[in-house]
């Protein structure tokens, strides 16, 4: 009896074990990439910068860190500067600046309410 309930207990323990290691797999070390977006963003000017980071994410592909790519891409639609993950992404920001602008707004209220 008690070989029965010590063997269940091992294997509640080895569950524990494994899932807390498979969680602490789950969790990336962002520590390279983040490092990599701030050196990216440090070519930006000052000015430019701050405003990349209001804004985060790209305004096309706004899963897309500004500065995961390279520098970021500065355009201006209607006087305001936006800002893009990458070249690829001007085409699409100019066709549609309506919706980009509106992008960008979200991009940053959401940035704020999360500070
Ligand atoms: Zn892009």
């Amino acid at each position: 009896m008690s070989a029965l309930r010590f063997g269940a207990f091992l294997i509640v323990a080895l569950l524990l074990i494994a899932s807390g290691c498979a969680q602490q797999n789950d969790s990336p070390p962002p520590s390279d990439k983040e490092a990599k977006i701030k050196a990216s963003l440090d070519k930006l000017d000052p000015t430019d910068r701050q405003l990349a980071e209001e804004q985060r994410y790209c305004a096309v592909e706004t899963e897309k860190r500004l500065g995961s790519m390279d520098k970021p891409i500065k355009i201006m639609i209607e006087d305001q500067p936006v800002f893009l993950c990458c070249k690829g992404c001007e085409k699409r920001a100019l066709k549609d600046p309506e919706k980009t602008l509106a992008t960008v707004k979200k991009l940053k209220d959401h940035h704020e309410s999360h500070e």
